[in-house]
């Protein structure tokens, strides 16, 4: 099962260089460029049959955010700057449990209404196609030939606002791991709504459990709280990573839930 990781992070790195290699080369990148690019849930979205983005839900019921592991190239990108914030001792601390937060529904409605109401600057900034969109203008400002010009301002704005979002999503990182993901993004929202019914999940085992805490601490979304044996797959973006530190296998990415320690206390640790 700890192979699992290592097959995402391949999977994550070819995703980010191809989805970079067709923002900055266009059609001229190749084949594989192109299939990155239609693998993305926000470019289906805005096409009239949206089949890709009714494969990642089906996908996401079966196995959770999977997406947010492998093809979102900002997905990637943070976890490339948390593998470098493990260098810098002032940002080298272990992640522990924290609630889940009722904003990002807030967020995803906001960003819902913009779409409806045809306020595309929001989007713009805070859809993760859009933001790489933004960061590859910086290589080539055709990039955002599509998105900013339609609203009057130019490429210039998208290279600004590409700029702007790296540097954002670098601080986010350092400090709350994957926090963008599990709470401003409307794409990973929307995916972690579909927990409820989704088949796989990653559960600790009670019963093989010794409290090492170790998986709680290497949690980038912050969602394992070892203390209840809860993990909030909603959350959960199925990097892997507890699943690798584990001494006793007792973290485990399978079907169905585990019992919790007590009902009472897993009700208090999931909010
Ligand atoms: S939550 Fe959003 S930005 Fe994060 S990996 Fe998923 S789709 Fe990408
Ligand atoms: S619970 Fe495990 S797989 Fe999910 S985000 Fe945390 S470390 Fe990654
Ligand atoms: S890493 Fe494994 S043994 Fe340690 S606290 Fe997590 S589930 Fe329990």
């Amino acid at each position: 099962m700890k192979g699992l990781r290592t097959i995402r992070i391949v999977l994550s790195l070819v995703f980010l260089v191809t989805s970079v290699a067709f923002l900055v080369f266009g059609h001229y990148a190749g084949p594989l460029a192109r299939l990155s690019e239609k693998l993305q849930i926000i470019p289906s979205i805005l096409a009239t049959t949206m089949g890709v983005t009714i494969v990642w839900i089906v996908i996401s019921i079966f196995l959770g955010r999977i997406y947010c592991s492998t093809v979102c190239p900002i997905g990637t990108l943070q976890d490339i700057v948390l593998k470098f914030r493990r260098k810098i001792p002032y940002f080298n601390r272990p992640f522990s449990y924290q609630p889940r937060r009722q904003v990002r529904y807030h967020i995803l409605l906001i960003y819902l209404v913009c779409l409806g109401v045809g306020v595309v600057a929001v989007p713009y900034w805070i859809e993760p196609w859009n933001i790489m969109r933004n960061i590859s203008s910086v290589f080539n400002p055709d990039a955002v030939e599509t998105t900013w010009i339609t609203l009057g301002i130019g490429a210039a704005a998208g290279m600004a606002a590409g700029i702007v979002s790296a540097i954002l999503l670098v601080i986010c990182a350092l400090f709350t791991g994957r926090g963008f993901c599990t709470v401003v993004c409307p794409i990973g929202t929307a995916l972690g709504a579909l927990d409820g019914i989704t088949l796989y999940h990653i559960e600790i085992d009670p019963d093989k459990c010794i409290n090492c805490m170790k998986c709680e601490e290497v949690c980038k979304s912050q969602c394992v709280k070892v203390a209840g044996r809860v993990v909030d797959n909603s959350r959960c973006v199925r990097c892997f990573d507890c699943l690798n530190v584990c001494p006793n296998d007792a973290i485990r990415f399978q079907s169905g839930r585990n019992r919790r320690a007590t009902p009472l206390f897993r009700k208090q640790v999931t909010r």
